[in-house]
């Protein structure tokens, strides 16, 4: 039975009050549910009533309602149980627990339970229509905060497909366009037109670069990392790696040494986007090491961790620009080829993971980048 309906006859709708909030009560106590009635109705509310806390549940899938006042101490299933099922059926529902015994233990319990708050009996009108107008603003902001990161996740998704689709796809077919003419298909190209073609191209080619950079980085999602970890095994993930960038290791003449013990054991990690991590260092490593120079990978166990090590003999990073060179777009130098963003994948990556990435280096010696990744991933 709903209490504080009106029906309108001439129209034949409900006039519902207090912009069709609705309340349930779930108590055993019937003289306790019949005063919360009253002062609810007189505040406005639309009200429900159950007796027990099988029948609570069931209004609450029935009515939706959006607040809860739950009494703690009723035959059958108790309060705390109603409180943990509520949060199972509707998160955004607000519950605040009525008990005549209240003592700080069960207030705290039924808090970590999702109450809202607690109230001890016996209550006056005054109060109840207090702790409900407080419960029913926070339900408000609750739901009001839920859409802004909906929107927001909508909005992030919608961009990134957008950046995908809008602008890759034509700058790819420019970029195909400038090979057809630079490849003479298009009929004779003369030296001028050759050397602005092909200057255009570069631009080209470090834009379609800095999208696909942007949309890696923009697709790394902490949440879905952990969610796909897996025992993982770093050399097979660095034998990948290394087969990959053969070819370009040896257009620079560098050697790619691989120094990992049999039985390292394995890790918890997501494989694809941790394989994408190492990759770009070792992309660095390549990019900025010396002509006939060395990139070594070395892993070993400590305290717990995995340390994993790659080290390069090349250019080297300036003291003074290392605290920068995980921001996103940072170069210490600009180059064509590259958009300043590997850095900044390598690092969100490894936080997701729970690890942590140092780096030391030398100019003109080398640099190392060390990460330290948890044997075993702990549940968040
Ligand atoms: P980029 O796309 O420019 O390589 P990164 O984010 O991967 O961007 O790196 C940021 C900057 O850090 C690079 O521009 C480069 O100057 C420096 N850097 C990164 N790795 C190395 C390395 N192994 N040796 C020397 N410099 C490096």
């Amino acid at each position: 039975m709903l209490f504080g309906i009106e029906f309108d006859a001439t129209t034949s709708k409900m006039i519902n009050r207090t912009e069709n909030i609705t309340i349930l009560i779930i108590d055993d106590d019937e003289s306790m549910c019949d005063a919360c009635v009253q002062t609810y109705v007189k505040s406005g509310y639309i009200v429900d009533i159950a007796g027990d806390g099988v029948s609570g549940m069931q209004k609450v899938k029935d009515i939706n309602p959006d607040l809860v006042l739950v009494d703690l101490k009723m035959p059958g299933i108790s309060g705390m149980v109603v409180l943990e099922e509520i949060k199972k059926i509707d998160p955004e529902i607000v519950t605040i627990v009525i008990t005549g015994y209240a003592s700080i233990d069960s207030a705290i319990e039924s808090m970590k339970k999702g109450a809202y708050d607690f109230l001890p009996k016996p209550f006056t009108p005054e109060e109840l229509r207090l702790i409900t107008k407080r419960a029913l603003e926070k339900r408000r902001l609750t739901i009001e905060s839920n859409r802004l990161l909906q929107e927001k996740n909508e909005m992030r998704e919608g961009f990134i497909s957008m950046v995908s689709h809008q602008l890759r796809t034509p700058l790819v077919a420019v970029q195909q366009y400038f090979e057809v003419i630079l490849g003479g298909m298009a009929g004779e190209v003369t030296d001028e037109q050759r050397e602005m073609l092909e200057r255009s191209k570069i631009r080209i080619d470090q834009l379609i670069y800095l999208i696909k950079d942007w949309l890696n980085l923009s697709k790394i999602d902490a949440n879905r990392i952990v969610k796909k970890l897996a025992s993982i095994n770093i050399t097979s993930i660095f034998t990948n790696i290394f087969n990959l960038m053969q070819t370009i290791a040896k257009e620079k003449n560098i050697t790619l040494k691989m120094d990992i013990p049999e039985n390292l054991p394995t890790i918890s990690a997501d494989e694809e986007t941790l394989e994408q991590a190492f990759l770009n260092l070792v992309d660095n490593g390549i990019k900025y090491g010396k002509n006939d120079g060395s990139l070594v990978v070395s892993a070993k166990e400590k305290n717990g961790y995995i340390e994993v090590s790659i080290s390069d003999n090349g250019i080297g990073i300036p003291e003074d620009k290392l605290p920068f060179i995980f921001e996103q777009f940072y170069q210490v130098e600009y180059k064509t080829e590259s958009a300043g963003l590997g850095l900044s994948i390598v690092k969100k990556i490894m936080d997701a993971h729970s690890a942590t990435i140092k780096v030391t280096s030398e100019l003109g010696k080398g640099s190392t980048f060390t990460v330290l990744l948890p044997k075993i991933k702990e549940e968040k």
